[in-house]
Order: C-alpha cells, then sequence, then structure tokens
C-alpha cells in the first residue's frame, strides 16, 4: 500500500532527494558505507555578496554553490536566482544533477548554485553586478575542468555571458567552457536554448509510444511557461498535441479544444505572463494539476505533486520538466494508480546534455549545426528512456527508482575504479 501520510507537503527538496535516493539505495545491494560517500555533497561554498543598489545603499545577498559529486567528471549544473534559494534546495538540485548526468552518460558531475534574491525586483545592472561579485567570488571553485554552471530558474544566457566575461577578466583570457548556455555569439550551441524542452518532447514520444498513445491530439497540460514550459508546449504543439492547459506564477488558462500555443508566445513575448490571453478560460494552479490528460508536464518549481493531490492527478503520463516536482509519497500514490512518471533526472536531461555538447564545442572550437545538435540530443535522450525502461521492467519498479538505480550504479562504478583516496 502507498505511504498516504502527508509530511510530504512540508518535506524540503533535500529530504526528498535523499528520500529517492534511500528508496533506491535499498534495491542495490551495496556497500553502506559507500552508498554514504555518494549521498553527501562534497562541497558546498556560501558567499555574502555586498551590492551596490541604483540608489546609491549597499545590500548583502547570500550565494551558494554546491558541488556533489565529481567522479564522473566536472561538476555540472545551473544557477538559480530565487528569494526561496537555500543550502538544502541548492544541495538537492546539486544532487539531482549528478544522478541526471550519469542517466544520460555524459562525463559530468553534478553541481547547483543559486543567490537568494527576488530578480522581478532589481534592475538589470544590479543583476549583472551581483552576478559578477558572485561570480569573482567564486573563481577559484567554477572552470571547465572544475564545475561548469549554466541556466537555471529566472537566469538566461545575458546572465552566463557576465559569469564567462567576470571568470576571463580574472583568468586573463577568454574562457568561453567556464559555463554553458551562452549566446551564440559567445560560444554557446545552437540548440541549446530549446533543449531542455526538446528533450522532454523525446521523452514524452517515447513514454506515448509505451503507453499507446497517438501524441496527435492528445491532450496535453504545462504547468510553467518559463524556459523549459513554453518550449515544451510549442514543441508538443507542433507535433500535434492538443495543450489544453498552461499557467504561470500569475495564473493559468484551459481550453478544451486546445490553445492556440503560436499566438500564446506572441502574446508572452510582448505580456511577460499567459494571463489575459483571448481564446481560454482562466484556471487556478491548483485545477490545472487535476485535469484529465494524457499527458501533464510541471515544468516549474519542486514539490508541486505532493500526497495531497496525487489522487487527484488524471494524466496518464506526468513528464517531468521542472527539477522535483513529485514528492515520494505522491510517486508511490501515482504508481499505485497506473500513472507513468518519467523522472526529472531523464525528463528533463535535455538541457545538461547540449550543455556538454556546447562545452565540447567550446573546447574543439568547432561549431555543429542546429540539425546535428538536435540529432545527437535525441539519440542519447532516446536512449536513456530506453535504457531506464529497461531497468524498470527488469526490476519491476517505478520509472524513478530505475532511474537512479541506473545512475547510482554508474556513479558507483565509477567510484570503485578511482578507488577512495582515504
Ligand atoms: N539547469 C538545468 C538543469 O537543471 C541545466 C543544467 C546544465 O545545463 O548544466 O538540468
Amino acid at each position: 500500500m502507498p505511504t498516504r501520510q502527508s509530511d510530504d507537503i512540508k518535506l524540503s527538496a533535500l529530504e526528498n532527494a535523499m528520500r529517492q535516493f534511500d528508496e533506491a539505495a535499498e534495491v542495490l545491494n551495496v556497500d553502506k558505507m559507500m552508498l554514504e560517500i555518494l549521498k553527501q555533497p562534497r562541497r558546498a561554498v556560501i558567499v555574502k555578496l555586498p551590492i551596490l543598489m541604483d540608489n546609491g545603499d549597499f545590500q548583502v545577498f547570500t550565494g551558494y554553490r554546491v558541488q556533489h559529486n565529481i567522479a564522473r567528471g566536472p561538476a555540472k549544473g545551473g544557477i538559480r536566482f530565487h528569494q526561496d534559494v537555500n543550502l538544502d534546495e541548492v544541495s538537492a538540485l546539486a544532487a539531482w544533477m549528478t544522478w541526471k548526468c550519469a542517466v544520460v552518460g555524459i562525463p559530468f558531475g553534478g553541481g547547483k548554485g543559486g543567490i537568494a534574491c527576488d530578480p522581478s525586483k532589481l534592475s538589470k545592472s544590479e543583476l549583472e553586478r551581483l552576478t559578477r561579485r558572485y561570480t569573482a567570488d567564486l573563481t577559484d571553485v567554477i572552470g571547465p575542468e572544475i564545475d561548469v554552471p549554466a541556466p537555471d530558474v529566472n537566469t538566461d544566457s545575458q546572465t552566463m555571458a557576465w559569469i564567462m566575461d567576470t571568470f576571463s577578466m580574472h583568468a586573463r583570457h577568454t574562457v568561453t567552457s567556464v559555463v554553458t548556455g551562452k549566446p551564440i555569439e559567445l560560444g554557446g550551441s545552437l540548440g541549446r536554448r530549446e533543449a531542455t524542452g526538446r528533450g522532454v518532447l523525446f521523452a514524452v514520444r517515447e513514454a506515448c509510444q509505451y503507453k499507446n498513445i497517438e501524441l496527435k491530439g492528445a491532450r496535453c497540460v504545462v504547468q510553467g511557461f518559463g524556459n523549459v514550459g513554453s518550449v515544451t508546449a510549442d514543441l508538443l504543439y507542433r507535433d500535434g498535441a492538443r495543450i489544453i492547459a498552461v499557467c504561470d506564477v500569475h495564473g493559468g488558462l484551459y481550453n478544451p479544444e486546445g490553445i492556440d500555443i503560436f499566438g500564446l508566445l506572441e502574446y508572452v513575448a510582448k505580456n511577460r505572463k499567459v494571463v489575459g490571453f483571448e481564446g481560454a478560460q482562466p484556471i487556478t494552479h491548483d485545477e490545472i494539476l487535476k485535469l484529465e490528460c494524457e499527458v501533464l508536464v510541471p515544468a516549474a518549481l519542486e514539490n508541486v505533486i505532493t500526497s495531497k493531490n496525487a489522487d487527484d492527478i488524471k494524466a496518464v503520463i506526468v513528464a517531468e520538466g521542472a527539477n522535483g516536482p513529485t514528492t515520494t509519497n505522491a510517486d508511490k500514490i501515482l504508481q499505485s494508480r497506473g500513472i507513468m512518471v518519467i523522472p526529472d533526472i531523464l525528463c528533463n536531461s535535455g538541457g545538461v546534455t547540449v550543455s556538454y555538447f556546447e562545452w565540447v564545442q567550446d573546447r574543439m572550437g568547432y561549431f555543429w549545426t542546429e540539425e546535428e545538435v538536435n540529432k545527437r540530443l535525441e539519440i542519447i535522450l532516446v536512449k536513456a528512456f530506453n535504457d531506464v525502461l529497461k531497468v524498470s521492467l527488469e526490476y519491476n519498479c517505478n520509472m524513478r527508482i530505475a532511474a537512479f538505480l541506473l545512475a547510482i550504479k554508474r556513479v558507483l562504478e565509477v567510484t570503485m575504479l578511482r578507488g577512495v583516496y582515504a
């Protein structure tokens, strides 16, 4: 019987990540000490950042960078700017990056960073000073062979350009491969901006095939309309899916006949929110998750599907565009109800996969066409999906536990080969 206790509603992302790890680790017959090594982040840095505000005052912000594991290569993972950023959350996100890179088999470990701030309240020049000061304080901690940041919630290619420039100024030469997700002109990769959403599309296609669902005409709900949600909605729509509902932080839209996504994207480019777009009715954040649909894509923040609402989810497939949207208790409920969850560490791995391509291209100084990037991404994603599916059938477990099993095994293998420098 699934656990129905509702302690997961208050669960921190880190507690959730640890529970996921423990559940998978239980299945593996591995030395307990080894598992402890894999579980803990290897390094966590906290920086205090005094920033000169536009009004002449100083304000001190707190920044974080956590490197969870580097057994398979440099730490890799995004940087988020959000008022709720804290060490717990960044540590969970760093751990998920370790498992994500291992699931797709790219040669990176896991890292994550963030600054506790509300970027909507900062001017562009304040954001630039904050980003540069954060980077300057982390120059010894990041680098192409050490730890390679990328965009995440509320950061973009401009943020990456400032990081690249600040790091390069300190190094006294241009180091493009210190970050990924850069503007194309500065060594960014074609296809990187769309990569997470494109990866979600590839995963959804595979899941639909497995579940015998025709994606053309399938009802899809997308929660979150930032970089991941908007691109996912666009690509699903181009594949013929019917996007019946979307939402962002301000509110949601619902139209059972399907929303005109091209029109909505134009509207959002002008108005910076989905609310107010004609041709759909309003819907609340709670209601949107409970709509009957074939594919539900949570593409915002952590802990949105919990034991409180998991019984009301009426999707056939939940495709996790966000990191950590489902708690372990909710996972069990969804599993008992026969709902297939494509876990975040598989489903949203397209972003870091193309980040890997960007890092490779920067280091080669030779750039690929967009078709080449997308093709290579598809090959990796389709293989990863089927690898995870195979493990889930073999161990008779859900896709999340299967993805963790695969990832933990891969990191463990490398750790054993390297040996522990005790
Ligand atoms: N922030 C993205 C993620 O959570 C991308 C990380 C990267 O490209 O390094 O996967």
